[in-house]
Order: C-alpha cells, then sequence, then structure tokens
C-alpha cells in the first residue's frame, strides 16, 4: 500500500501529548511493517490552544481536521482552564470537533482482554475467555436534542428521531458488524415509547440490505442487565443517544480499567475522530505513568473504520494483547499482589507494543 493517507493529531493537555506519542510510535511501526504512508499533522486544540490562541478550537485546527482522513486525540482539560466560562472551556473543542466533522455515531469498544480479567468487577465465570462487543450510539439527536420547555405545572424533553437519523446510525453498526462477528442487537424502551418502534420498523428495513448480519432487539432495562449478567452474548450493540450514554458507561466499568478503553466519532463526513475515553488525568501528568492502551487502541481502531486497514488493526490490538500477555503493565493495571506483572511506564509500554507488532 502506498496511498498517503492524512492523519490529524490533536495531543490535547495533561497526559494527551505522552500518549498520543505511544500511539505515534505504533503507527510509525505499521507503516515500516506493512508499507503504509501516512502524513501527519499536529494541530492544538483544548488548553493548550487556549492559552496559544484564546480559544479552545481555532479554525485552522478544525480545518485541518475536516481535511484529513482521521483525526487521533489524547484528551484535553484541566484544572487551569476550569475557571473559564463555558463557551471557552477546553471541552467546548470536542463539541465543536464532533460538529464540524459531523460525526453522529459514536463507537466504544467494551473489551476485557482475559490478562485483565481480575481487574474486572465481574466474576471469573461471567467473564470467562474475556468479551469484547462493540457500543454505537447515536450522537447528535433523540432527547438531548429535542424540543424542550417548561410551563407553569412541570417541564418537558422530547425524543424525537427522523428516519434519515435511525438509518444512518444503523449502517454504521451494521457495517462494524461485517468487520466484527456479525451480530447486531437494537436497544430500545418498544414496549413504551413510540420513537423505539419506529427504531425497530427502521432496523428490520435496514437488516434487508445486510442478509449476513443476525439482528436481534432488547429492552434497555433488561441491557442493563445483561452487561453484567452475560455480556459474552453481545457482539454489536446500536442504541439511542441516552440510552447510550448511560449503558456505555456502565459497560466501561465492567472492563475495570479506564486506561483501556477506545472510542470513535464517525459520521457524514469522511473523517473519524479517534480518542481514548478517558480525560487528560492532571494528577499523573508528565509522570511517565500513563497508560498509552487506550490510545493505541484508539489508533488500531482507526486503522479499521477511517483507513480500511483491517489487517493492520487486527495486528496492533493483537500486539496489546501479547504485551498484556508476557505481564507487562503500567501501574493502573498493575496487580501489586503479583510477582507476574512487570510494572513499565508510558514510553516504555508504547516501546513494547511497537516491537511486538
Ligand atoms: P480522567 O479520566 O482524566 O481521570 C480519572 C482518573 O483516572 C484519574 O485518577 C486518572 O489519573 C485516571 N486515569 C485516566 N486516564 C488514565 C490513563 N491513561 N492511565 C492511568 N490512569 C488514568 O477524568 P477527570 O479527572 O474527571 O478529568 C480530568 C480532566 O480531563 C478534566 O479537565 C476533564 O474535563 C477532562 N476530560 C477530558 C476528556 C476528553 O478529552 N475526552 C474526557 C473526560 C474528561
Amino acid at each position: 500500500m502506498d496511498e498517503k493517507k492524512k492523519i490529524a493529531v490533536i495531543p490535547g493537555d495533561g497526559i494527551g501529548p505522552d500518549i498520543v506519542a505511544q500511539a505515534k510510535k505504533v503507527l510509525d511501526k505499521v507503516c515500516e511493517k506493512f508499507g503504509a504512508v501516512f502524513e501527519y499533522k499536529y494541530v492544538p486544540a483544548g488548553g493548550s490552544a487556549i492559552d496559544r490562541y484564546g480559544i479552545p478550537l481555532p479554525e485552522d485546527t478544525l480545518e485541518i481536521c475536516v481535511n484529513s482522513d482521521a483525526v487521533l486525540l489524547g484528551a484535553v482539560g484541566g484544572e487551569k482552564w476550569d475557571s473559564l466560562p463555558g463557551d471557552l472551556r477546553p471541552e467546548r473543542a470536542l463539541l465543536g470537533l464532533r460538529k464540524g466533522l459531523g460525526a453522529y455515531a459514536n463507537l466504544r469498544p467494551v473489551t476485557v482482554f482475559k490478562q485483565l480479567a481480575e481487574a474486572s468487577p465481574l466474576k471469573k465465570e461471567v467473564i470467562g475467555d474475556g468479551f469484547d462487543f462493540l457500543f454505537v450510539r447515536e450522537l447528535t439527536g433523540g432527547i438531548y436534542f429535542g424540543k424542550r420547555g417548561r410551563d407553569a405545572q412541570g417541564a418537558y424533553d422530547t425524543e424525537y428521531y427522523s428516519v434519515e437519523e435511525i438509518e444512518r446510525v444503523l449502517r454504521v453498526g451494521f457495517n462494524a458488524a461485517q468487520k466484527r462477528s456479525r451480530k447486531v442487537c437494537v436497544v430500545d424502551k418498544a414496549n413504551v415509547l413510540e420513537s423505539s418502534r419506529l427504531w425497530r420498523e427502521v432496523a428490520k428495513n435496514v437488516s434487508k440490505e445486510y442478509p449476513d448480519i443476525e439482528l436481534s432487539y432488547m429492552y434497555v432495562d433488561n441491557c442493563a442487565m445483561q452487561i453484567v449478567k452475560n455480556p459474552r452474548q453481545f457482539d454489536v450493540i446500536i442504541t439511542t443517544n441516552m440510552f447510550g450514554d448511560i449503558l456505555s458507561d456502565e459497560a466501561s466499568m465492567v472492563s475495570g480499567s479506564i486506561g483501556m478503553l477506545a472510542s470513535a466519532s464517525i459520521g457524514s463526513g469522511k473523517t473519524g475522530l479517534y480518542e481514548p475515553i478517558h480525560g487528560s488525568a492532571p494528577d499523573i501528568a508528565g509522570k511517565n505513568i500513563a497508560n498509552p492502551l487506550a490510545t493505541i487502541l484508539s489508533a488500531a481502531m482507526m486503522l479499521r473504520y477511517s483507513l480500511n486497514m483491517e489487517k493492520e488493526a487486527a495486528n496492533v490490538e493483537l500486539a496489546v494483547s501479547k504485551v498484556l500477555e508476557s505481564g507487562y503493565r503500567t501501574l493502573d493495571i498493575s496487580d501489586k499482589n503479583t510477582e507476574k506483572h512487570k510494572i513499565i511506564g508510558t514510553s516504555d509500554m508504547g516501546d513494547m507494543v511497537a516491537d511486538s507488532l
């Protein structure tokens, strides 16, 4: 492969620059091993952009991101900027980026590597050999964006979805399922909500385009239970903005370590935004102890979903798994009661994954 792919890189604040540097090492190794060519453009956003330009998302940053094939982001934010008014806070950069990129689907893999099973609050027999499912959450519609208001007696919020909004996020989920175990579960509250009944109708229609994918439905309250009772049953879960917000946070807890969880926001434009789900962890910034694996796994998602490099993505994931198998751990995922774990720093972890590719 010699087609050059453009990657905009936003290191951000706190641990952001450290963890992004490790993902870059791994991507460089992907180029070396698989013959890919990446052109990186480093751009500021978040607190570091506020310090330099007075705003969290400079126009140039957004323009470079929109014109790239993918955006890799570390994390933004920190105490230094906490007293700024809402519109000027670092986190605004994320909203601006998602909007600018037209990202209407948020993808969050929930993976428990069998080597990290002890970090999960779930019982060993529930985890088995580990599990791996993917949340696809609708990101720009539903009750968070619907009509809301108050009258003299109370207040209301509206869950509204157009057929088009439902179709496009479903397609993201069905396409993802084709790269996984070919099972889609639409999570809703169709026994009560009319909008959920529309989701089911649309899902049934969209599924005709994907005869190779098995479609099922589940009520959201049951899904909340099943995530802790039998998480291995899931492959791809597709759901609304609010249900996805709540369930994906529940699911991130069952994995046991915030330093391991990747995410992607993708949509109408060609560019996806890839970032770990954790924040800028100011408490450990600059100490070379942050776990870079969530960012490295986000880079793997970028290879898979934006750059169409499935083999390379799977190899990065395998490399992470191998390093864990060898007992190497950053502090946050290490078990102090075992001698099997060798605790290493952020930078060494990046080297180990790159070397193991
Ligand atoms: P956080 O995720 O930054 O940290 C929570 C805890 O997890 C901390 O103890 C931290 O040390 C630990 N942690 C997080 N990532 C880790 C990693 N990779 N390795 C090891 N330990 C890790 O959440 P917070 O403390 O609530 O927020 C800190 C800042 O980050 C705030 O300014 C917040 O607004 C911002 N934030 C940004 C994003 C983003 O950029 N997407 C997301 C969440 C929070």
